[in-house]
């Protein structure tokens, strides 16, 4: 049988040690043993035939040569916290892990934008942006863990993205290292492009398909005003979904509207160790995140909120309004995957979309 890829061999090795240097390289199992698996469970790992760690773009790019003068795959790989098996070497090869390439390279307060390396913690990203008094709105629930190349190369959405949209709405500029070492430069930091295809778009979202991205300009948006989250329990399903497309209609300024569901909140709560008030009679919650500019709008569209809720059937409505109190109740939403996957490491998940009618 002939094999569609090469092998890593003795000499490719040395190709790759003499590039990278020794400390770059990977090829014992328990060291590469971490990079052959995902969120998406142990049981679809698959060791890769070496680990590479490079520190800069010229490192990618002479790994993407090596690779494609021997036909070598090679699976970019970032934080691991993926779902769908996008990190998982299914072909062996090479994985190419952006661990090494983590620094926030500039924030721009002129064009309001953010430059970094693929590897920077998304959170990481969002604080320094913070200390400057911005937001970076790619706010998928991995943020602590996951990385902004990770975000970038599955599109990540999150709780924010009922306000701002999913990763490729903030992504202006990026550098890609094509298969063979190609550089790509796309966008900028501008936000009119009117010409031609949008590759950027294209490559956002690929899963490391097209190329090796190196290098990432986002947008930074004007911090939000003041916010409260609201915990909502509903009696069923129906009431809280009936409540959802009417809170999103009613022309508040909304920065997150989530909707959990009993079985998982059951779950998560005996795992975060929160409880959220009557989890055992309500068959659904909303967590909706209010923002106002100031203390008296805020108040009035959280009651405007409330209200609402109550009249389609909320059980009660809870405010937090200090970061604590935010902090636990978002805990429960943040470690939804986390708790299915203590209780059943061998669950698929994925996301089903549906229009607000
Ligand atoms: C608790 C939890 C909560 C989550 N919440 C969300 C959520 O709210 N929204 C959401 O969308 N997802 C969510 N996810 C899934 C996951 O966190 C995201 O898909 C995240 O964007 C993956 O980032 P990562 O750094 O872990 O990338 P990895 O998992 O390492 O890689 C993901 C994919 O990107 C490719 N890749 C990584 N870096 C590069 C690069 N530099 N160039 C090219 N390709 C690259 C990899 O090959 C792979 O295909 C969640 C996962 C967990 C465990």
């Amino acid at each position: 049988m002939t094999r569609e890829y090469g092998a890593v061999t003795r000499e490719i090795l040395d190709e790759l040690l003499s590039a990278l240097g020794k400390n770059r390289v990977l090829s014992d199992h328990d060291g590469m043993e971490p990079y052959s698996w995902d969120e998406t469970g142990k049981n679809f790992a698959v060791l890769p035939e070496v680990v590479v760690k490079p520190g800069n773009t010229e490192d990618v790019r002479a790994v993407m040569r090596i690779a494609q003068k021997h036909r070598i795959p090679v699976t970019a790989s970032a934080a691991r916290s993926g779902v769908a098996g996008g990190a998982i070497p299914l072909r062996r090869g090479i994985v190419l892990t952006t661990e090494k390439m983590n620094r926030i390279l500039e924030v721009d307060p002129v064009n309001r934008t953010a430059t970094v390396e693929p590897g920077v913690i998304t959170n990481d990203l969002c604080k320094v942006a913070a200390e400057k008094g911005y937001l970076y709105a790619g706010s998928p629930m991995s943020t602590f863990t996951s990385t902004v190349g990770g975000n970038v190369a599955t599109n990540a959405g999150g709780a924010k993205g009922i306000r701002y949209g999913s990763t490729r709405a903030h992504v202006l500029g990026l550098e890609v290292v094509l298969p063979g070492g190609d550089v790509l430069s796309l966008g900028g930091k501008i936000r009119k492009g009117t010409w031609g295809y949008d590759l950027k778009d294209l490559v956002v979202g690929s899963e490391g398909t097209l190329g090796i991205v190196t290098k990432i300009v986002v947008n930074l948006e004007p911090m939000p005003g003041r916010t409260a989250d609201l915990l909502v329990p509903f009696r069923t399903i129906g009431e809280a979904v009936a409540a959802t497309s009417k809170i999103l209609a009613l022309g508040v300024s909304l920065l997150s509207c989530e909707y959990l569901d009993q079985p998982s909140v059951l779950l998560t709560s005996r795992y975060v160790k929160y409880v959220y008030p009557f989890q055992d009679e309500a068959e659904a919650f909303l967590l909706i995140q209010v923002e106002g500019k100031d203390e008296e709008t805020l108040e009035r569209d959280c009651d405007k909120v409330g209200n609402l809720c109550y009249d389609e059937g909320a059980i009660e409505v809870f405010v937090a309004d200090n970061r604590s109190d935010s902090a636990d109740i978002w805990s429960v939403r943040q470690n939804y995957a986390e708790a299915l996957r203590v209780k059943d490491p061998y669950f698929v998940s994925g996301d089903v979309l549906v229009p607000l009618s």
